[in-house]
C-alpha cells in the first residue's frame, strides 16, 4: 500500500532532488533552478471542476464546439496552438475518469484513440502524437493529442506540453485546414 500523503511528505520534504535539468536537450529554460519547497498535504484532495456533472462546462458545451461529433463521443481542436495540432476527445456523457467507463464505452475508445492519433499523424511533418490523460482540471473525462513538429529534437518528449505554450501559434489559415483535413479522415 502506498504511503500516506503525511508519510510521503515527512521523508521527501527536506531531501528533494535537483534533476539537471538544464542539461537536457529537451528542457525549455535556460538559468538557474531550484525545486520550490513541498507544501504539506491538503486536508482534501483538489476538487475538479464540474465534479458529479453539475454545472460541467464539457456536458453542455454545443456540438459547433466540436469538429468531429458522434453519438457518444466529440473532438475539439484548441488554439491555434504553439504546437502544430492540439486536440481533446470528449465523451458525450458525463464520466469521470477511465475505468469508470462501462466496457463497450472502453472498447470505443480504444478504436477512437488509434483513429484519432492516425488522422492527425497524417497531416504530415508530425513528428509525434503524443496521446495524453491527466484529468486533475476538468472532471469530465478528456484525452488529450499533442502533435509535435518532426525533426526540432528539442521539442520531443513530455516538454512538448510546456513548448506548446512557448512557441507562437500556428497562422490561423493553416490551423483551420488541418482541422478540416483531420475531420475528413475520421468520416
Ligand atoms: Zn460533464
Amino acid at each position: 500500500m502506498p504511503e500516506t500523503p503525511e508519510e510521503l511528505h515527512a521523508r521527501v520534504a527536506g531531501a528533494l532532488r535537483m534533476p539537471p535539468v538544464e542539461e537536457w536537450e529537451t528542457f525549455p529554460f535556460d538559468g538557474e533552478l531550484r525545486p520550490r519547497p513541498l507544501a504539506p498535504p491538503a486536508a482534501v484532495d483538489t476538487p475538479r471542476h464540474g465534479e458529479g456533472g453539475f454545472d460541467c462546462a464539457r456536458c453542455t458545451a454545443s456540438d459547433d464546439e466540436f469538429f468531429w461529433t458522434s453519438e457518444r463521443w466529440r473532438l475539439r481542436a484548441l488554439g491555434p496552438t504553439g504546437l502544430p495540432f492540439v486536440a481533446m476527445l470528449e465523451s458525450r456523457e458525463h464520466y469521470a475518469d477511465p475505468g469508470d467507463l462501462p466496457e463497450n464505452l472502453a472498447a470505443e475508445l480504444g478504436v477512437l484513440l488509434a483513429r484519432t492519433e492516425r488522422a492527425i499523424r497524417e497531416l504530415g511533418q508530425i513528428g509525434r502524437v503524443h496521446v495524453c490523460r491527466w484529468g486533475d482540471g476538468g472532471e469530465h473525462l478528456h484525452w488529450w493529442f499533442m502533435a509535435r513538429p518532426t525533426r526540432i529534437p528539442q521539442l520531443i518528449g513530455s516538454f512538448a506540453a510546456i513548448w506548446d505554450d512557448i512557441l507562437p501559434p500556428v497562422p490561423e489559415e493553416i490551423w483551420r485546414e488541418d482541422i478540416a483535413r483531420v475531420a475528413a479522415a475520421l468520416e
